[in-house]
């Protein structure tokens, strides 16, 4: 939408005004005689509107010279004869006030002599009365020339605004009704309009068709793969919303992994950092962390499906456990790829992985990382069609993303539930999580995506440092671009290779990001904080000797950002508390060898 701030005057707030981003054009009023605005705004602000008054075409020609006007605003009653007299690179706003439906008559004669007509409310005094008109009178304009709207237009029309639709609106002409004082505008006052214009009023959880939010997502895979994918969207559709699903799933999460985890009220943590801190507790999940939510939900999904071949891939091997145990605990034969280095790296999750009765294949090619083993387990999956790829993150083609977010949602399903009993509120101020893929943190943002009183934290790792060339920080450092399986932000060279990324956590030492984090990190809906390798060492140490609690290497990246983060004394902050730290003992041990 097409934003025109009109009658600046003061210099300082239309240098502002003029800066801000969102506003396309700017306009100054133009009476013959009075000057209501000062040259050196006028030789500052960007795409200049003149608003003009059944003035003379001599005058408004030079006042164009003289103050370099891109467009000329005629807001009286100038017949289309007096236009047609302008020279065509001058762009024409033609203004009409309406009152009823016969005020947009005369609109007919002006077809194609104006690039945009204005319908402002129609008053005696030209505009500028800071009351509105009945915007449903335009339903009977059925010109082709695009129009602004106007008159009235205030923070309070937001509501309205986005539920006036017509095939020829083109933007909004916001006057009076931003001012701090008559004639001086507020620059505070128009962002907000502008930010509050672009929030969607869609969920932010919302994909089209195509599987996208926003310009992240889809499903690049190969036309082999394409009719799996199309299978799998459906029978989430059909299955996972039905009773059947709903009360196995519960019963699992409840009887198997342990659900609900607690929301832990970190009273000595909170002192520390001057804020009321809850800790959700994922860690005491079944196998140690949150991704055992999204296997069990996939296991059963796959079930309904009838398949009883589970692949899957796994770079630290958390992912691989878990898929590894509800295949046990479902007697479904599980393959899983992992890369050759990984797997010396790893050893101890090979072997849980293998006493599950999961194959474990190393991949051989490439870096023998994670990357690898993804395609191979694509490549698996070209050649077996009839296995069920089972994804651990918000990654991959959709409508992964979409399943995986869904499983791990009980997580703020429960925080707003345990946070009612606890504070009196459904939600609090601030949820921080570590976003490795963002599985972890889409599931404890999901039910406060669309309410802008929560803030989003989204906490990467930043390795060796953001500079460094050893990172993970793929929302500082990614650009556009495919990886498995969906255009997302990652981290590439300029000839498109994925560069390797580096985390002292494996959970977060991947080169991509989950494409709803992307969506949301690029429209400021969520924030993102990048932590270094020591900040999260730091960080988990200070958690066990605080709290008792020994968090995994991922979670302690989020709880770093509470140093980060101001906070005010009356916050209610959550921190996701992904997984323990047992895993990570060795490198705990390495890096504090004086413990
Ligand atoms: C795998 C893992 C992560 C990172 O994965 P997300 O999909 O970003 O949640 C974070 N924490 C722990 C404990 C993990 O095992």
């Amino acid at each position: 939408m097409i934003i025109k701030v009109c009658g600046l005057t003061d210099n300082q707030s239309s240098m502002q005004v003029a800066n801000l981003n969102g506003v396309d054009y700017t306009g100054f009023i133009f009476y013959e005689g009075s000057k209501r605005f000062t040259e050196t705004t006028l030789a500052t602000a960007k795409q200049k509107v003149g608003v003009f008054v059944n003035a003379s075409l001599q005058y408004i020609k030079e006042q164009v010279i003289k103050y370099n006007l891109d467009v000329v605003q005629l807001h009286g009653n100038e017949s289309p004869e007096f236009i047609r007299q302008f020279p065509k690179n001058i762009k024409i706003i033609k203004a009409f006030g309406i009152a009823t439906e016969a005020d947009l008559e005369a609109t007919q004669l002006y077809e194609g002599l104006a690039d945009y007509f204005l319908f402002d409310t129609k008053s005696e005094s030209h505009g500028g009365t800071g009351t509105t008109f009945n915007w449903q009178i335009l339903d009977a304009y059925k010109g082709s020339t695009p129009f602004l709207l106007s008159g009235g237009i205030g923070l309070e029309s937001i509501e309205k605004l986005k539920q006036f639709t017509h095939p020829q609106l083109a933007g909004y002409d916001l006057n009076s009704r931003f001012e701090l004082s008559p004639k001086v505008k507020d620059p505070d006052r128009i962002a907000t309009f502008i930010k509050l214009l672009n929030m969607k009023t869609t969920s932010y959880l919302d994909t089209d068709p195509l599987g996208f939010y926003g310009e992240f997502g889809g499903a690049y895979v190969p036309e082999l793969l394409r009719p799996n994918v199309e299978e799998l969207d459906a029978a989430f559709n059909s299955y996972c919303f039905t009773e059947e699903f709903e009360s196995e799933f519960k019963q699992l999460l409840k009887d198997y992994v342990g659900r609900p985890t607690p929301l832990y009220l970190a009273g000595r943590l909170s002192d520390k950092y001057g804020a009321t801190i809850y800790l959700k507790r994922e860690d005491l999940c079944h196998t140690g962390a949150h991704k055992v939510n999204n296997t069990v939900g996939q296991i059963l999904l796959a079930k309904h499906m009838g398949k009883t071949n589970i692949i899957a891939e796994t770079g630290a091997g958390q992912h691989g456990v878990a898929t590894a145990t509800v295949c046990a605990l479902m007697g479904l034969n599980c393959i899983v790829y992992m890369g050759e280095k990984d797997i010396e790296r790893q050893a101890p999750n090979v072997q849980r992985m293998k006493m599950l009765g999961a194959e474990v294949r190393p991949a051989t090619s490439g870096s023998k990382t994670l990357k690898d083993a993804t395609n191979e387990a694509i490549r698996h999956w070209i050649n077996h069609p009839d296995s069920y790829y089972l994804i651990g993150s918000v990654v991959g083609p959709h409508p992964y993303p979409k399943i995986v977010a869904y499983f791990q949602s009980v997580i703020s399903k429960e925080i707003e539930k345990q946070l009612l009993e606890k504070t009196g509120k459904t939600y609090p101020d601030k949820v921080i999580a570590c976003v490795g893929g963002g599985s972890n943190a889409a599931g404890a943002f999901y039910q406060f995506y669309d309410n802008p009183k929560v803030e989003l934290v989204a906490v990467e790792a930043a390795g060796l440092g953001i500079d460094s060339g050893k990172s993970a920080a793929t929302s500082v450092l990614g650009t556009p671009g495919v990886l498995h399986g969906s255009l997302t932000l990652l981290m590439q060279d300029a000839d498109g290779q994925v560069t390797e990324p580096h985390s002292i956590s494996a959970g977060l030492d991947y080169p991509g990001i989950g494409p709803l984090h992307a969506h949301t990190i690029a429209t400021g809906r969520a924030v993102s904080i990048s932590v270094t390798d020591d900040e999260a060492l730091q960080a988990a140490l200070e958690l066990s000797q605080l709290e008792g609690i020994i968090p995994a290497l991922e979670s302690a990246h989020a709880l770093y950002a509470l140093t980060k983060l101001e906070l005010k004394k009356e916050d209610v902050i959550v921190v996701n508390l992904s997984g323990r730290g047992d895993k990570d003992m060795n490198t705990y041990l390495e890096k504090f060898p004086n413990l």
